[in-house]
C-alpha cells in the first residue's frame, strides 16, 4: 500500500519485482549449495543445515581436544590448577576460575584469552586447511565458535597482521578472516548488544621475520620486540587480538603491548586453538 508522502512502490506482479524475487530465490539456493557437504575435520556427509551451516558435524564438536576443559582465564592454558592448585580452590574461586600459577608468578600483558580447544587432532587439521588450504570458509564457523566463549564486552577486534611479505605469499590473512567473524557473531547479553568494530591495519607488522614456529621457544620473545607498530589511538578501548594459534604467547604477549602503548585499556587474546604446554 503507498502512502501519502512515500515513493508509489511498483506492482508485485511487475518484471522489476519478479525479477528481484527470482534473484532471492536463486541468491539464497546458491548460498546454500555453496555450504560444505561434508564434516571439515571427518569428512562424513553433513545432512543437518544447521551442521552446514557450521562446517563440522556435532560429533565432532563435541569431541575437539579439551573443548569443555577448564582453562586459565588469563592465558587459556588447560587445567590450570593442576598438581598446583586444588580442585576445590578452582570451584571456589571466582566463576571464570584462577589463574595459572605461570600467570600468578608472571602475569602476561593481556587479562583473559579465549580458546576453542587445544591445537591437537582433529582441530590443528581444520586450522591448516584455512591456513594453507585456502578453506577460508571455515573462519566463519571458527569466528562465531569463539564468539559464543567471549563473555566479555569488547570496542575493537583486531587480527595479529602478517608481514607484507607473508600476506603476498599466502594471499589472505586468516586471523583477520576470523576476527572479522568473531566481531559479526560477538554481541551478546555480556556486550551489551553491541558488536565490536572489526579492523585490519591498526596493528601492523614492522618487519618481515622468519616463521615463529621455526624458532626456539626462548628466543621468539626476544626476536619479536619491536615487531608491531599501531596505527592509531586506542585510548580507553577494549581490545582483543586474534590469532589462529597461541603457542609460547610471544607473539600475543608483544602486539598486546604495543596496543596498551597506545593506550588500550583492557586487552583480550582470542585463538582458535591453544598448543598445550608440553
Ligand atoms: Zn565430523
Ligand atoms: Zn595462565
Amino acid at each position: 500500500m503507498d502512502y501519502p508522502g512515500a515513493w508509489p512502490s511498483p506492482p508485485a506482479t511487475s518484471p522489476a519485482n519478479r525479477a528481484l524475487a527470482l534473484l532471492r530465490r536463486r541468491g539464497a539456493s546458491l548460498a546454500h549449495r555453496l555450504l560444505p557437504r561434508c564434516c571439515a575435520l571427518c569428512s562424513l556427509p553433513l545432512d543437518d543445515p544447521a551442521e552446514r551451516r557450521l562446517g563440522w558435524c556435532g560429533s565432532c564438536a563435541a569431541s575437539l581436544p579439551g573443548v569443555d576443559a577448564p582453562r586459565c582465564p588469563v592465558c587459556a592454558q588447560r587445567d590450570p590448577g593442576g598438581a598446583l592448585l586444588p580442585r576445590t580452590a578452582i570451584l571456589a574461586g571466582p566463576a571464570r576460575g584462577l589463574p595459572c600459577q605461570a600467570c600468578r608468578n608472571a602475569p602476561p600483558p593481556y587479562e583473559r584469552t579465549v580458546a576453542l580447544a587445544d591445537y591437537a587432532p582433529p582441530l590443528d587439521r581444520l586450522i591448516l586447511a584455512l591456513k594453507f588450504g585456502h578453506a577460508v570458509s571455515l573462519a566463519g564457523p571458527l569466528g562465531a565458535a569463539l564468539a559464543a566463549r567471549i563473555d566479555f564486552p569488547l570496542d575493537l577486534v583486531l587480527p595479529i597482521p602478517l608481514s607484507a611479505q607473508r600476506l603476498a605469499e599466502r594471499g589472505f590473512n586468516q586471523s583477520w578472516l576470523i576476527a572479522r567473524a568473531i566481531a559479526g557473531a560477538h554481541g551478546g547479553a555480556a556486550t551489551r548488544g553491541k558488536s565490536p568494530a572489526h579492523e585490519a591495519g591498526v596493528l601492523t607488522r614492522v618487519r618481515h621475520d622468519p616463521p615463529q614456529s621455526l624458532q626456539p621457544l626462548r628466543e621468539r620473545a626476544a626476536n619479536l620486540r619491536g615487531a608491531f607498530g599501531c596505527q592509531r589511538d586506542l585510548t580507553g578501548l577494549r581490545v582483543a587480538l586474534v590469532d589462529d594459534v597461541m603457542t609460547s604467547g610471544a607473539t600475543f604477549a608483544e602486539a598486546a603491548r604495543t596496543a596498551r602503548n597506545a593506550g588500550a585499556a583492557f586487552v583480550a587474546t582470542i585463538v582458535a586453538a591453544r598448543t598445550p604446554r608440553s
